[in-house]
């Protein structure tokens, strides 16, 4: 079974774009220390790291709180996971129906936040984009190596956009049978709250949990401080972790990131990224390299991090300025190489480095 949200190479140069500075947590002997556990594991085609801190927890509730995890994201995965074919979305891609769907809670909610994000970004952000991320090779069908020709895109154009789908109480409409969706975008996002919230239900209160860079944190890490988290600097190869833009500390919210430096392929010589600009049919072409954004919870973060990537450095900012409860980090690469920060005014309160 393929559980992946993202193509397998993700895995590759281990997909963390916010990377956690574990070391970082408890150097300075603080008395109040507490215990941690942390465990890792993989999903949605990368990789998660999770961490507990609080009171100790012996070695066979460490084991069956790690395997009660992979089974959280398995049920997870079973819903909103494009890549695995009996998945409740897979199902209601291959739906032909222009009827209303019958679709579970969860798959209507994370759908309806989609919608959201697409209303509010005037399109840059859009569910519907699947044909064009698998004709590029970014999504659930192996791509092309050449670019789409006008007429290609034009096709594209009228299978895509947020008025295709509508959103009822237990259902969903496409608006024609050829309506697809991806939910890659924001799925990690999901997935760190989905699984932060499961800990929390057990009795757990200091939370980290890492889905492929994206972050949801509780409470404090074992120093009894703000959970600290590294930005990486978007450089082309770089190894998480090796080169930091900033550190900031959270708790109590998430930090999600998108940028054009891991995931990304070669197309007649060109290099493209996997976020896709639904309003014209192509690979973002703008100088904007990452995004990081902090919000409440980290389905919120993920896709303002993507919706930004996709509006660009001038665009991305002012939107997202004017968003409640939400601060981003944009980072642009300029043509001499070197790179160029901007950031919304609340975001610098979180820098501690
Ligand atoms: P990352 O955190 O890896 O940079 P993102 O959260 O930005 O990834 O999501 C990128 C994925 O979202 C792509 O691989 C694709 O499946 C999907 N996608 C690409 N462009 C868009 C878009 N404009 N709107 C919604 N989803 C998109
Ligand atoms: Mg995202």
């Amino acid at each position: 079974m393929n559980t992946n949200f993202k193509r397998i190479s993700k895995l590759i140069p281990n997909a963390l774009l916010v990377c956690l500075l574990l070391s970082l947590g408890n150097c300075n002997g603080d008395s109040e220390a507490l215990a941690e556990f942390a465990f890792n594991g993989s999903t949605m085609g990368t990789t998660y790291h999770i961490i507990i801190t609080g009171e100790p927890i012996d070695s066979k509730a460490r084991a069956a709180l790690a395997t009660s995890v992979d089974s959280a994201l398995l049920d997870f995965n079973r819903i909103l996971s494009t890549y695995e074919d009996q998945s409740e979305i897979s199902r209601f891609n291959r739906n032909k129906s222009t009827y209303p769907i019958h679709v579970s809670d969860k798959l209507r909610e994370v759908v309806k936040t989609g919608q959201y994000f697409c209303e509010s970004s005037g399109g840059a952000f859009d569910i519907t984009v699947a044909p064009i991320v698998n004709f590029f090779g970014f999504g659930f069908e192996p791509g092309e190596n050449r670019f789409p020709t006008v007429e290609e895109i034009d096709s594209w154009l009228q299978l895509t956009g947020c008025d295709k789908l509508e959103v009822g109480d237990s259902v969903l409409t496409k608006s024609d049978p050829r309506i697809t969706i991806d939910l890659s975008a924001i799925a990690k996002g999901d997935g760190a709250d989905y699984i932060a919230e499961y800990l929390m239900a057990r009795g757990h209160q200091n939370i980290f949990v890492e889905i492929g860079g994206e972050i949801m944190t509780y409470g404090f890490n074992k120093a009894n401080k703000p959970w600290k988290v590294g930005i990486d600097r978007p450089t082309f190869g770089g190894a998480p972790g090796a080169d930091l833009q900033h550190v900031i500390q959270i708790s109590n919210e998430a930090i999600a990131s998108s940028g054009d430096y891991r995931n990304y392929r070669e197309v007649e010589g060109k290099r493209i990224s996997h976020t896709i600009d639904p309003r014209n049919g192509s690979p973002i072409a703008h100088n904007l390299a990452s995004v990081s954004v902090i919000a409440n919870t980290c389905l919120i973060a993920d896709g303002l991090s993507t919706s930004v990537m996709v509006l660009g450095p001038e665009e991305g900012l002012k939107w997202l300025e004017n968003i409640a409860d939400a601060e981003g980090l944009l980072i642009t690469r300029e043509t001499d190489g070197s790179f160029k920060e901007y950031m919304t005014t609340g975001f610098k309160e979180y820098i501690i480095d």
